[in-house]
């Protein structure tokens, strides 16, 4: 099932589902016990919101060999874990915001598990689990901030650096989903899952073992190589195979 939050009209985001271009609203939680009305509204006819309300989401870095070496890093031995703030999201669609203080802003194409059982001290055998569904992250980078700070907080943190969506599909495989990421239609990265460092379910055991994992926290689970510059009037792209694109235009 694809799970969407929608807007008619700048309502309050509702949750729904979507079959083909028609959305259903979903009364009750998501996560526990709802009902579903009849998807009979046009997709056309709403705006998509970010398709969760994450109370946490947790990155990680360096998770593809490729791109930890394009970057001039050695791949961490353990996974190595960043937050990004809530206040950084948004969804497809709406813009990208250069902030002045960075020269240089990037994009990450990432795979996105949504959780949606709360999780602690959970084994790996076990995480499959704790997974509610996945969408499609775009994990935003000052990366000249993130040099300089050593800390990632600032680099990682801006308004609008948090991309994900247009929906959360609950029935993916992702265990080898080709992620791509095009600028103006020019192809910038590209790898399968399969080359991450550090599965999902090794993630999820791994980040449960520090904190707990609420039901609708997200795990940006790391980018491939080939990153690059984001400049005023760009397009970025990042699609999964299978699973959908996520776009955002950049502005300053
Ligand atoms: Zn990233």
């Amino acid at each position: 099932m694809k799970i969407v939050r929608y807007q008619i009209n700048g309502d309050t985001p509702k949750y729904g589902w979507m079959l083909d271009d028609k959305i259903g609203e979903i009364q009750g939680s998501i996560f526990g016990e709802y009902r579903r009305r009849e998807a009979k509204t046009p997709i056309a006819d709403v705006k998509l919101a970010a398709p969760c309300e994450p109370s946490k989401i947790i990155c990680v870095g360096r998770n593809y060999v490729e791109h930890a070496k394009e970057l001039g890093n050695e791949v961490p031995k353990v996974p190595l874990l960043f937050l990004k703030p809530p206040s950084s999201i948004i969804s497809s669609g709406e813009n990208i915001l250069l902030p002045p203080q960075s020269k240089q802003v990037e994009h990450e194409a990432e795979l996105v598990v949504v959780i949606g059982k709360r999780a602690r001290n959970i084994t790996i055998e076990n995480a499959k689990e704790y997974i509610f569904g996945y969408t499609i992250g775009n994990d935003v980078t000052a990366r000249d901030l993130q040099k300089t700070d050593g800390q990632w907080t600032r680099a990682k943190g801006f308004d609008t650096f948090c991309s994900f969506g247009p929906w959360i599909d609950t029935d993916f495989d992702a265990s080898d989903a080709v992620v791509t990421c095009r600028v103006n239609g020019q192809m910038r990265q590209m790898a399968s899952t399969r080359d991450m460092v550090f599965n999902v379910t090794t993630l999820i055991a791994y980040i449960s073992s520090i904190m707990t994992i609420e039901p609708g926290d997200i795990i940006f689970t790391g980018t491939p190589a080939g990153v690059g510059e984001l400049k005023n009037g760009d397009v970025v792209d990042v699609e999964i195979e299978g699973l959908g694109k996520l776009s955002n235009p950049v502005k300053v």
